[in-house]
């Protein structure tokens, strides 16, 4: 066979691969918790301690003032680009419908992907805002742009230290760090869960091309929600499936048990465990365009978060006003 034949049996069998919606979401939160255990094996205790932590606060919240409880949080982003092409040094206008996105989605925005009629569905008043601040107290429009000579990252931290090829942390108790390059392995992206890691590597990744809704990205993986699930964890949240059996359950009595992620875009009624799948939920596997709902549970959980171990966020003036 010649070598032009191949190249474009090749070309039909990936674009083949893509239109099949063979494309499935892989989050490497489980990876990355394997690869923090093997320096640190009190890593699943320390997660469990933390939930234990936001779930006493969760339940706190629930004795809180509507007032209270409707206080909108800003948490401080810095958006690290990691990048080797082009394509993958994202533009402002891509960061910024990323940032716009996770605003949606965490708030439930009416006429905006993000909104829903579920009863269950909250608005988190968790709200995100790029850095104006850096942590030497210089103005900054919040982005840091590394060249990287890497083809391409792992869940093993790597793109977060400079001496491995990506972008240093900024103080992770005042900043979201969210690092964006290119991933190996299908991988979407990966976050760190609350209290497991080192402060040198809490935050969030992204896959260049899943990040924002325009730009560089690549569908069905196109519209931000890849930041969304990956947040989520960052807040303390488990898969909705709880990476488990039927028994196994995520924490939260308001999502429905299931034993395993959903893909593409499904439909109702989807049983699993004598449940309708909740498949919209942010924290499954869905494609973008099939997500839509962080429950109140998972909303209080979060704010749970934001009360214990990621409290230092909320504590200084990020914005300089
Ligand atoms: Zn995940």
């Amino acid at each position: 066979m010649s070598f032009r034949l191949l190249s474009v049996l090749m070309l039909v069998l990936s674009v083949s691969v893509f239109a099949d919606g063979e494309a499935k979401r892989s989050c490497g939160m489980d990876q990355h918790l394997q690869h923090l255990s093997t320096m640190d094996s009190t890593v699943y205790a320390r997660m469990e301690q933390s939930e234990k932590e936001a779930m006493r606060h969760q339940r706190f919240r629930s004795f809180m003032s509507l007032e209270q409880r409707q206080q909108v949080r800003t948490i401080p982003v810095v958006v690290h680009v990691v990048y080797r092409n082009e394509s993958q040094n994202i533009s402002q206008k891509q960061i910024d419908s990323q940032i716009r996105i996770i605003n949606e989605d965490f708030r439930k925005k009416q006429g905006s992907k993000g909104h829903n009629n579920n009863p269950l569905g909250a608005d988190t008043f968790i709200e995100f805002r790029l850095a104006t601040v850096d942590p030497n107290g210089n103005a900054t429009n919040g982005i840091t742009r590394t060249r990287t000579n890497r083809s391409s990252f792992g869940a093993d931290d790597a793109i977060k230290s400079s001496s491995r090829g990506g972008q240093d942390a900024w103080d992770s108790t005042r900043y979201l760090n969210l690092w964006v390059g290119n991933l190996s392995g299908g991988l979407l992206g990966y976050a760190q869960f609350p209290d497991t890691g080192s402060a040198s590597t809490d935050g969030v990744v992204c896959l260049y091309s899943a990040f924002g809704d325009t730009g560089s990205v690549r569908a069905p993986f196109d519209l931000g929600r890849t930041t969304t699930h990956e947040i989520g964890h960052w807040l303390g949240l488990r898969h909705i499936w709880g990476d488990g059996s039927c028994s196994v359950d995520d924490g939260f009595s308001d999502t429905p048990r299931s034993d395993s992620p959903n893909f593409g875009k499904p439909s109702h009624p989807l049983l699993k465990c004598n449940n309708d799948n909740m498949f919209e939920n942010y924290m499954d596997y869905t494609d973008d365009g099939a997500m839509n709902i962080f429950t109140m549970q998972q909303s209080d959980r979060m704010n749970g978060v934001l009360d214990t171990s990621r409290s230092d966020l909320l504590g200084w003036n990020a914005f300089g006003n």
